[in-house]
């Protein structure tokens, strides 16, 4: 798709000398996309921004994709080859390419470059004896810590690497294998467009997240083969979503998927993005990590605000 680009090319011929001062004002917050592989530009979120997403959230996958398209506005791709000229990245290729942590690292950087801070919040001391609260103001640059990000160190892009992981399931007499990767942003948008905006409230409230387990499990699911335990001659397979998710919702047993997950997570763990802040309780001196999901963050922010 195009399309885009021409559009960006064809704003940019148009646009007056008044609005290109304007424009070259504005403070870019400069971001790596881990997993990506990419250096990213982001200005800042307009009112106008605010109030697109305020109506989306009516609709989950409504509201990731407006976020997506958001994001991808406002982001800018470095061309290591040619800084001064940056890279041109189709939505297409943006929505294939990235996956949520590189979406988290554009998240951090728009949060940044619009409020330098996640605002001021009351936290409670991790000690059980003391369970103070206490105020502090988070700044988006404390939640970058040395390990928060571990760069993608494969050959081939995440876009391409699997991963299978194969699992014997003796009472069922299966044997599967789970074709698993980390999902790139069309994935994860149609698992959304699943969801009711009521089921995202209720996994925020019960788990503070927007997906549950299962969710999770499908779509870091590429393809699931069965075939009986030593035969490997009658195999069945799919790539198809609706059937994925029947499999993990009525007929893998939990210890099977839990196993996966288990398998999946020593793999691919150490590619997750955390952003937390080490903070001291000033009544007890106690040290501890506060986490923040940045995900959660802006979800709530367009809901509630
Ligand atoms: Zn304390």
């Amino acid at each position: 798709m195009a399309k885009e680009i021409v559009k960006k090319q064809i704003d940019s011929i148009f646009e007056s000398p008044f609005i290109q001062v304007l424009k070259s004002s504005i403070r870019k917050t400069e971001v790596p996309l881990p997993l990506a592989r990419l250096t990213a530009n982001v200005i800042p979120l307009s009112v106008g921004d605010d109030a697109r997403l305020r109506t989306a959230v009516m609709s989950p996958a409504n509201y990731d994709r407006e976020l997506l398209q958001l994001l991808y506005s406002k982001t800018e791709f470095v061309n290591p080859s040619t800084p001064a000229e940056p890279l041109q990245i189709s939505y297409d290729q943006f929505c294939s390419a990235l996956t949520s942590q590189d979406k988290l690292m554009l998240l951090w950087a728009i949060y940044k470059s619009t409020y330098e801070t996640l605002g001021p919040r009351t936290v409670t001391c991790s000690n059980e004896n003391c369970k103070n609260k206490f105020q502090v103001e988070i700044s988006l640059d404390d939640l970058i810590q040395e390990d928060s990000i571990t760069p993608w160190d494969k050959e081939s892009p995440v876009s391409e690497y699997i991963y299978p992981i194969e699992i014997e399931d003796t009472k069922s007499n299966l044997v599967y294998i789970f074709d698993s990767h980390i999902p790139n942003l069309y994935r994860v948008n149609s698992i959304l467009s699943r969801m009711s905006t009521t089921k995202i409230q209720h996994n925020l409230e019960t788990q503070g997240s927007v997906y549950t387990l299962k969710d999770i499990v499908v779509s870091i699911t590429k393809k699931i083969t069965i075939h009986p335990v030593g035969d490997n001659e009658n195999v069945v397979e799919t790539t198809d979503f609706a059937d994925i998710d029947q499999a993990f919702s009525k007929y893998i047993r939990k210890t099977i998927w839990d196993e996966y997950r288990k398998k999946y997570d020593e793999h691919f763990s150490k590619y997750d993005v955390r952003f937390y802040t080490k903070l001291k309780c000033p009544k007890c001196q106690q040290e501890f990590d506060y986490d923040v999901d940045l995900e959660v963050e802006f979800f709530r922010r367009s809901l509630l605000e």
